[in-house]
């Protein structure tokens, strides 16, 4: 059967789109220029390749941006939308990422409606972003959270981002309900994600952010001195959010939720100490011993309560080591010294 993944550059939808190969669907993703589609091509390997092509969506913040793509050739039964802009900075928050984010998600969705009406499940990328409410963090978080961040909040670069994802989902869970559309919805709201970089990646200056402190302790950027871990400090393994996202659109129970998809805790300090332990070749590009021992992990941090993820989705998570061993020497293979 046929799916369409949204943002086929990604981080994320890498995992995504390598694990719906995994499950026998052929997949259709969406880039925003030939030269990405063809990059991605080239990535897969030569057996599952005839199974995936792309199209070209310029500006998913434009009005009917997805019609064509639904339009044309075999009907899609899945629809998979993790394209959104995720970085920290920004000229101009409404047209950088506030409207490609919640005009993308409202866009993605209204074409579903209008054109494809044999698309049974649309699985949205939102995050931790929605649920979680820095400072005022409540004793434990799960999926019944919302972010309270303001649209005159989201001005603000450093909340643009989060509200971006908050804001988007929120409209998405409100066109199902003012629609009724045939299709059900479910979100996948994981949070900070560690892994192995895309082997379609052009370089490691555009990883995506959330490896950034990994590819940093790598590089020796962070050689002077660790950056402090603040503000997220749970992750999660890309891999178990690629599984989070199959599973959601097949999982007939999973229609009409949302997934809080959160492995478990990690600082700066504990990514150096694992770095240093299993990669000894790497001693003298991370920050000096007797700082990696000052965990800044904060001492009344709150928890999380994954469980509707490994219940309803079947989720099993990865551990901290192995996700960091993995990312490791997936950008040492990147950089040609593996
Ligand atoms: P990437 O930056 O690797 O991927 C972002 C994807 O979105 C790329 O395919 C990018 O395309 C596309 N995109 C960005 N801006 C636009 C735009 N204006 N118009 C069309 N496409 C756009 O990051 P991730 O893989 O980490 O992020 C994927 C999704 O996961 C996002 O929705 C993000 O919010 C969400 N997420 C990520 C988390 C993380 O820790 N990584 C945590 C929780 C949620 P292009 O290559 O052309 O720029």
């Amino acid at each position: 059967e046929k799916v369409l993944l949204t943002g086929g550059t990604g981080f994320i939808a890498s995992h995504v789109l390598d694990c719906l190969l995994d499950h026998g669907f052929d997949v259709v993703v969406t880039v925003r220029s030939r030269e990405k589609g063809q990059r991605i091509i080239k990535s897969i390997n030569e057996e599952q390749r005839k199974r995936v092509s792309y199209v070209v969506v310029e500006d998913i913040a434009k009005k009917g941006a997805f019609d064509e793509v639904f339009k044309a050739g075999p009907p899609f039964g899945y629809v998979v939308h993790t394209a959104s802009p995720y970085q920290m900075q920004w000229n101009d928050p409404v047209r950088d990422c506030l409207d490609p984010a919640i005009k993308g998600t409202t866009g993605i969705l209204e074409s579903v409606h209008a054109c494809a009406p044999t698309v049974r499940r649309v699985v949205i990328t939102s995050s931790s972003a929605a649920i979680l409410n820095p400072p005022n963090h409540p004793k434990v978080y799960d999926e019944s959270s919302w972010a309270d961040v303001t649209w005159d909040q989201a001005m603000d670069p450093e909340h643009t981002y989060r509200a971006s994802k908050k804001f988007a989902e929120k409209a998405a869970w409100d066109f199902v309900a003012a629609n009724a559309p045939s299709f059900t919805l479910a979100t996948i709201n994981n949070t900070y994600t560690f892994g192995p970089i895309p082997r379609s990646l052009a370089g490691l200056d555009s990883l995506n952010t959330s490896n950034h402190r990994i590819r940093d302790l790598v590089q020796g950027r962070m050689r002077g001195g660790i950056h402090p871990t603040a503000p997220v400090f749970t992750f999660v393994d890309v891999r178990d959010v690629a599984r989070a996202h199959v599973r959601a659109l097949t999982v007939p129970e999973a229609g009409g939720k949302r997934f809080y998809v959160v492995g478990g805790y990690f600082s700066n300090p504990r990514l150096t100490s694992i770095i240093r332990r299993r990669f000894p070749r790497l001693e003298g590009l991370l920050p000096p011993q007797k700082e990696a021992a000052k965990d800044d992990f904060p001492e009344d941090h709150w928890a999380f309560d994954n469980t509707r993820s490994r219940e309803v989705l079947r989720l099993e998570y990865t551990d901290l080591e192995k996700t960091v061993v993995d990312t490791v020497e997936s950008i040492l293979r990147f950089e040609g010294k593996e």
